[in-house]
């Protein structure tokens, strides 16, 4: 489904970008994983750069590897995101910079580095990682669901300014899916999300990993500015 793609994922050690990383190079793309930590796992069409999306020098750097590597970018998917999770009142300043920093200046500061790369391909794929909370808003998650609204606005923005060069641009919105970033949450709130999920359970990475490599291919090549929510009818 994707061969002849040069893909980039952030965040593609762990959780759903890994994911990610294997469904795309398991379908024949090239695949770099940009995180701040090596990756527990190896595929023969995957690589790996050390990639903090707060650091643009370093993104810069990694940019000219990859052109000089391949001389174009086809997918790059926007995955890397935290929590620092608090009510408004207690919510601390640098809890919010940090989450702010990450994941919303993170997507700004990677997809300026890449775009002249991806306006390149001739055609091209942005997926921006986002959350239902971007959409629904959460009690807790003030900075958070800031950033992952922000994340759809710009997918929307980007769908805007590069249409016309063949650049697609999309969100994702997963509901609770099983990962480390989920795996801290209290038990009553893992219950009252159940509660309010007409499927009863939450997702794996593979339910968002198939809804990227349908956002990545050519089945979905008149699809931009659009948000697919992946959550099992969350909040419906
Ligand atoms: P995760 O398991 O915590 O993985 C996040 C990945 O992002 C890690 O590999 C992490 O690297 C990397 N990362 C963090 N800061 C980074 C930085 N500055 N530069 C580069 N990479 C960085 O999270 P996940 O659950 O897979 O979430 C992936 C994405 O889906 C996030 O954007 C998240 O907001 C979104 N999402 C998740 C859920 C869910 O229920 N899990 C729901 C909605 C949306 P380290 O290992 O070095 O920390």
């Amino acid at each position: 489904m994707l061969q002849g793609k040069i893909a980039l994922v952030t965040g593609g050690s762990r959780g759903i970008g890994k994911d990610i990383v294997l469904k795309y190079a398991n379908n024949g793309a090239t695949v770099i994983s940009g995180d701040l930590i090596d990756p527990d796992y190896t595929h023969e069409n995957v690589s790996f750069v050390k990639l903090n999306v707060t650091d643009r020098d370093n993104i810069k750097e990694a940019a000219s590897k990859i052109k000089e590597q391949y001389g174009k970018l086809d997918i790059l998917v926007n995955n890397a995101g935290i929590t620092r999770d608090a009510i408004l009142l207690k919510m601390k300043e640098e809890d919010w910079d940090l989450v702010v920093d990450i994941n919303l200046k993170g997507v700004y500061n990677v997809t300026q580095g890449f775009i002249s790369l991806l306006l390149k391909s001739g055609n091209a794929s942005i997926i921006n990682m986002a959350s239902v909370v971007g959409l629904d808003g959460n009690a807790g998650q003030t900075n958070y669901s800031a950033t992952k609204g922000g994340v759809i606005a710009m997918a929307k923005t980007w769908a805007k300014e590069f249409g016309r060069r063949n650049v697609r641009s999309n969100a994702i919105a997963p509901g609770f899916i099983k990962t480390d970033m989920t795996h801290v949450l209290p038990e009553q709130v893992i219950e009252s999300v159940l509660a309010n999920t007409p499927l009863r359970s939450m997702g794996e990475s593979e339910d968002v990993s198939n809804a990227a490599l349908f956002l990545a291919s050519d089945m979905s090549k008149f699809i931009t500015g659009q948000v697919i929510r992946v959550d099992g009818g969350l909040n419906l």
